[in-house]
C-alpha cells in the first residue's frame, strides 16, 4: 500500500518549558467516575509546563452546545480543564471519539487546538504527535468513514439534529462498538512503515500517539521510534493511568495514583 504523507504543523516550545506531559484515550464519559476523578486530580496537581492531550479525551462528543446544557457531564469536565488551562499550555488534538469538539468548546475551556499529525521541536528533538487512527492502514472501513465523517457535510448535518437525538445516536454506536469488542474482534495496529515514512518526512526520530490502546515503545528502523500512550481506566484492576513525560532527560512513563476516597 502506498503511503501517503500528510502535511506536518510545527510547534517550537517555548524555552521555560521544563517538561511536558502527553494523555490520550481517556474516553471520559459520567458513567465512569473513578476515572473522572483521576483525571480532575492530575489536572489539579501536575508538575508540568504544558499538556498535549492526543486524541479520544471524551469517549464521545456529540456538539459544543453539549457545554451549555447545565450540570452536565461536559460542561464539569470543561470547568476541570479551564482550570488547569490558567497555569499552563494546555493542548487539544481531536480523536475519533472526540473529533467534533470545535472551537466554542476550544475557546470555553482555554485549550489550543493542535493539528494531527504536529512536529514538537523541543530543544534540539523532533517529536511527530499525532492520535495514531488515520495510521491504522488495514482499517480500510474506518479510514473511509473518517474522510466522510471530518468534512463539513457530514459534520453540519449530523450537527444540526437536537442534542437529544445526537446522543441517543453515540449510545447506539457505543453499544454496536462495546459488541465488536466482546466478540473478540482483532482491531487494526499503526502500520510501521507509514509511521516511518512520516518520521523521515518530518524530519523527526520519535512518533508519539495513542488511539491503539497497545502502550508500548517500538523501533520502526534504525533511529526511529514510535511510542504508544497508554489509555486511562481507574476502575481497571490493576488501574491504567499514566502520564508520558518528556524532560531534558529525555522520555518516561508516569504512573498515577488513582484517588483514594
Ligand atoms: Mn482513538
Amino acid at each position: 500500500m502506498t503511503t501517503t504523507v500528510p502535511r506536518f504543523e510545527e510547534l517550537a516550545a517555548p524555552s521555560h518549558w521544563r517538561t511536558v506531559d502527553f494523555i490520550s484515550d481517556l474516553h471520559l464519559q459520567a458513567s465512569e467516575p473513578a476515572t473522572v476523578a483521576a483525571f480532575e486530580h492530575y489536572l489539579a496537581t501536575t508538575s508540568a509546563d504544558a499538556l498535549f492531550i492526543l486524541g479520544d479525551l471524551f469517549e464521545v462528543w456529540v456538539g459544543d452546545d453539549a457545554l451549555l446544557e447545565s450540570g452536565s457531564f461536559e460542561a464539569r469536565a470543561c470547568a476541570a480543564l479551564k482550570a488547569a488551562a490558567q497555569r499552563r499550555a494546555v493542548y487539544f488534538m481531536h480523536g475519533n471519539r472526540d473529533f467534533l469538539a470545535g472551537t466554542a468548546f476550544l475557546q470555553h475551556c482555554g485549550l489550543t487546538g493542535l493539528a494531527d499529525p504536529t512536529v514538537l521541536v523541543f530543544g534540539t528533538e523532533r517529536f511527530v504527535l499525532s492520535h495514531g487512527d488515520l495510521l491504522c492502514l488495514q482499517d480500510v472501513e474506518y479510514q473511509q468513514f473518517r474522510v466522510q465523517a471530518r468534512s463539513a457535510p457530514w459534520q453540519q448535518q449530523f450537527l444540526a439534529q437536537p442534542l437529544a437525538t445526537r446522543r441517543a445516536q453515540a449510545r447506539g454506536i457505543r453499544q454496536e462498538s462495546e459488541a465488536r469488542k466482546q466478540s473478540g474482534a482483532v482491531y487494526a495496529d499503526v502500520d510501521g512503515p507509514a509511521a516511518a515514512a512520516w518520521l523521515q518526512a518530518a524530519g523527526a526520530h520519535t512518533l508519539i500517539h495513542g488511539h491503539t490502546h497497545r502502550p508500548a515503545d517500538h523501533a520502526l528502523a534504525p533511529g526511529l521510534q514510535r511510542v504508544v500512550l497508554s489509555d486511562w481506566d481507574a476502575a481497571a484492576l490493576p488501574p491504567r493511568l499514566e502520564t508520558l513525560r518528556l524532560s531534558g532527560a529525555g522520555l518516561e512513563r508516569l504512573p498515577l495514583a488513582p484517588m483514594c476516597k
